[in-house]
């Protein structure tokens, strides 16, 4: 029985409430009466339930299927503007007893290498990810309570908030380890963690128990409620996903859309991110096993629709996509990227990307300054901002700042000074020279007379090497 407020996983992403949604949808999505309702209620910038939303999915109108992309583009300028915050995903270990049939790291894999980075290694690894210019880490890692027990963790963040090299600083570390307990979150919390990721793959539960046949992870009900055990550990922000091409999409749409509800029935808060990766080829996975993979079409209409119905919360493409396709959905909705990442462990200390520890294969191999630079080539501002957790803009806090659209009034400026940092210490000189008349272009963008002086004088300050303002 669907109950939005439940703490039991299958009430709160009841089967039966999806395939009703669906029927729904497939009902309506060649009814322009209803689409219109339901793109009139979009308009109001307040987001959409997962059954409006999955009509917009279904919806087979092709005007309509342009009014879905247009109305996802112009909430994605609103509430975000033209910046794209950047990231790089850090994997400490790839040791892990789970059966995940979809990723290369899953237990039974004999033939991959398995390594977990030392201290001493993770101090190198940040230093290089520091010298690329990156300021916002994911860390990753399997599940393994021998290799990779919550203290090894804890220590690992601890060593990367610690390194200082030259500018360098690594000022916001999210995490995507397995579902744990209430008491492991709260230690996560106090480590001083940004966003707390964990995706659910899929949120069918039959496939679910398929796809994940062995291990602590093969519990769906534990997976899928993690969130709230992690909200209840005091952890504000967290990060959705599911991992398109393991079921059919549209059920996999409602299902998150549902999970996105739910958190915010219970908690008052939304997820802060979404995350939309797809199955990709990786050591001893073939992706066309996987008969529900989805063309790039859909994929950039579940960004748009995703974009519609939840328009505060931030949504995530990574290096698995390749540059067409990331430039594709960008501008319906992607507020985060990664860029220069290494998806092994160990991968960014060495010259040649490693293959042997690799998760998946980077389908965008280009360097940090190269993304960056054609994100700008693009108009868009690439941001290194990590204000808003070091300010205490968590949660409801940030969610209310969001809706109200306050929160823009912090991200361009802080954009353009994170910018401003990583050309002066990072940066190519074409690069440089591009992100400067980029800057100066969009100062004319930060309204409040008041802002744009301190922001110059910031800006000034950070050419002759001051770091860290922000608003
Ligand atoms: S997806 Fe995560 S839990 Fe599953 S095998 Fe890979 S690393 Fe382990
Ligand atoms: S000010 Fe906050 S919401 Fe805006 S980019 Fe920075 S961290 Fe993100």
């Amino acid at each position: 029985m669907y109950d939005v407020k439940s703490m039991k996983a299958q009430e709160f992403i009841d089967d039966g409430e999806i395939r009703e949604t669906l029927t729904y949808a497939d009902a309506h999505k060649n009814d322009a009466a209803e689409i219109d309702r339901i793109l009139q209620r979009a308009r109001e910038r307040k987001g959409l339930s997962h059954r409006d939303a999955s009509v917009l999915l279904a919806c087979e109108i092709p005007e309509k299927n342009r009014e879905i992309e247009q109305l996802a583009e112009q909430i994605k300028k609103d509430f975000y503007g033209n910046r794209i915050v950047m990231f790089a995903p850090l994997y400490l270990s790839n040791y892990c007893i789970n059966g995940c049939v979809y990723c290369p790291y899953h237990g039974k894999n004999k033939h991959i290498t398995r390594k977990k980075l030392t201290q001493d290694e993770i101090r190198r690894e940040v230093i290089a990810l520091q010298d690329m210019g990156h300021k916002r880490l994911a860390i990753e890692a399997g599940e393994d309570p021998v290799n990779n027990p919550i203290e090894y963790i804890l220590e690992s963040i601890e060593t990367i908030y610690s390194i200082k090299h030259k500018n360098g600083a690594i000022r916001r570390v999210n995490v995507n380890i397995a579902a744990t307990t209430v008491e492991n979150y709260r230690k996560l919390r106090d480590a001083g963690i940004g966003t707390y990721i964990l995706f659910q793959e899929t949120y069918h539960k039959e496939s679910y128990e398929k796809l994940h046949p062995t291990g602590p992870k093969h519990d769906y009900a534990y997976h899928t409620e993690a969130m709230d055990r992690a909200m209840e550990g005091g952890i504000d922000d967290v990060g959705l996903g599911v991992l398109f091409g393991l079921e059919l999409y549209r059920y996999e749409f409602a299902g998150i859309l549902m999970h996105a509800e739910h958190l915010e029935a219970v908690h008052g808060v939304g997820p802060h991110t979404i995350s939309v990766p797809r199955i990709c080829p990786a050591d001893d996975i073939d992706p066309t096993a996987f008969d529900n993979s989805i063309s790039d079409d859909i994929f950039a209409k579940i960004v748009a629709c995703i974009r519609i119905a939840v328009p505060y919360t931030g949504m995530i493409v990574s290096t698995r996509e390749s540059q067409r396709t990331r430039e594709r959905v960008l501008h319906l909705g992607i507020s985060q990227i990664s860029g220069g990442s290494r998806t092994s462990v160990g991968g960014y200390c060495e010259t040649v990307r490693p293959e042997d520890t690799v998760q998946f294969d980077v389908s965008d191999q280009r360097t940090l300054d190269e993304v960056v630079h054609w994100l700008m080539d693009m108009d868009y501002i690439p941001s290194f901002c990590t204000a808003c957790y070091r300010e205490g803009r968590t949660g409801d806090r940030f969610m209310e700042l969001c809706k109200s659209k306050q929160i823009q009034n912090c991200c361009l400026p802080n954009a353009l000074m994170t910018l401003k940092e990583y050309l002066m210490d990072y940066a190519s000189p074409e690069t440089r020279a591009a992100g400067e008349r980029l800057i100066a272009a969009n100062m004319e963008d930060v309204s409040n007379p008041k802002a744009r002086e301190t922001l110059s004088g910031w800006l000034d300050k950070i050419s002759q090497g001051e770091r860290d303002f922000r608003f």
